[in-house]
């Protein structure tokens, strides 16, 4: 599901006391969250539409962030929109999703309603039924009753095919600005859809509109919480000792393998790799290729660790149990679990080795080979 975005963030937004789109919530600049949602939603590239002259104000809030580039807006929403259609580089059917940059809190289940929408209909834009009863007034007195029925908030983003926004913005002739891109598709005969729409997408207006937000935001999970789960057998061979769990402890036997054999940390890496849906460590380290032959395992699982690191993720706790008749691991436990609370940089209370006999049954309780199954809890930012 992939979409181009277009970020209105040109408005002075008098009302909330000037300038919103740059103001902190929650540690973030309000178009940082509006840019971050559209991109983890799939948007594969995305024009930020700014004031004349505020592109290096642009560029530090989305420092660090790519596929966005950003362009000189104009004075109205419109000559803005029209701008950042002008700025795309996506093909006429691909969908552009055009966003308010003061609706900071965007969820995917939004975008992809937007972008279903689009296979039955020209447009679409989400919408909440209006819930309280409506008045006219006339200054402040009551001077009669609206009937809510039919009536909706209308939200952003909106979506369209690039040529359907593009067509009837060309062709918006009349002298008074639209509200926004929905109207101007359904003017040109377009049929435009409403899609569930979401309260917390509420639009920044008003200053007391941020306590909101952010008393939304401290609600919400930054992060989900991944489980992974490993499992690795070795067979025991000739030699005088065996590493396991990053520990080289004494034995009658060795573990047999392309690298070192170190099943634990081979079971670790893979709980590790599953979390992150990475595949599995013969993906990473061929056992194919000669260049991890006698390899110590350590580096499999900080290279595990630093995927988790790489997608702003952390390890939250991770729990291996080795399966044999021998050696007995108990006196080595405490070693191993300092080892590998070492190699990921985890407390040691967050690092849990295990063992088990299976009773001298199957080919562990045989003494064929060595068994070792491992779970693993990583957080990744919630998206
Ligand atoms: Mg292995």
């Amino acid at each position: 599901m992939t979409f181009s975005g277009i970020i209105v963030a040109a408005g002075s937004g008098s009302r909330a006391g000037g300038d919103k789109q740059w103001r902190d919530l929650g540690g973030k600049p309000v178009l940082r969250w509006s840019a971050e949602a559209l991109l983890n939603a799939g948007a594969d590239e995305l024009i930020v539409v700014v004031a004349p002259g505020a592109q290096d104000r642009a560029a530090q809030a989305l420092q660090g962030l790519s596929r966005w580039r950003a362009v000189s807006g104009g004075e109205a929403r419109a000559d803005s929109v029209r701008a950042g259609l002008a700025a795309l580089a996506c093909g006429p059917d691909h969908p552009v999703l055009i966003h308010d940059a003061a609706r900071p809190l965007l969820s995917p289940a939004v975008v992809a309603r937007l972008i279903k929408a689009l296979d039955t209909a020209d447009g679409a834009l989400p919408a909440l039924p209006v819930a309280d009863s409506l008045r006219r007034a006339d200054a402040d007195v009551m001077a009669g009753v609206v009937d809510r029925d039919g009536l909706w908030r209308a939200q952003t983003p909106q979506a369209f095919s690039r040529k359907t926004i593009e067509t009837a913005y060309a062709a918006w002739t009349s002298a008074a600005a639209p509200t926004d891109e929905a109207v101007v598709v359904q003017s040109h005969g377009g049929q435009v859809a409403l899609v569930q729409g979401d309260p917390r997408l509420m639009k920044l207006t008003y200053p007391e509109d941020f306590a909101m937000a952010e008393a939304l935001l401290s609600q919400t999970p930054r992060y989900q919480s991944r489980i992974g789960s490993g499992y690795d057998v070795h067979r025991w061979g000739p030699g005088g000792s065996v590493w396991l769990c990053g520990i080289e402890v004494p034995h009658d036997q060795t573990l047999i393998g392309h690298s070192d054999a170190d099943a634990g940390l081979h079971a670790l890496t893979d709980a590790i790799l599953g979390a992150i849906a990475a595949g599995d460590i013969g993906d990473h380290f061929p056992p194919t290729d000669p260049k991890w032959k006698g390899a110590s395992s350590d580096q499999f699982l900080i290279h595990a660790a630093e995927l988790v690191a790489a997608r702003q993720g952390r390890i939250v706790n991770v729990d291996v149990t080795l399966i044999c008749e021998q050696p007995k691991v108990k006196p080595h436990r405490q070693a191993m679990r300092e080892r590998i609370a070492a190699l990921l940089d985890l407390p040691l209370d967050a690092v849990s080795v295990k063992a088990t006999t299976t009773e001298g049954l199957g080919f562990t309780g045989r003494g064929e080979g060595l068994a070792a199954q491992a779970v693993a809890t990583v957080e990744l930012p919630a998206t």
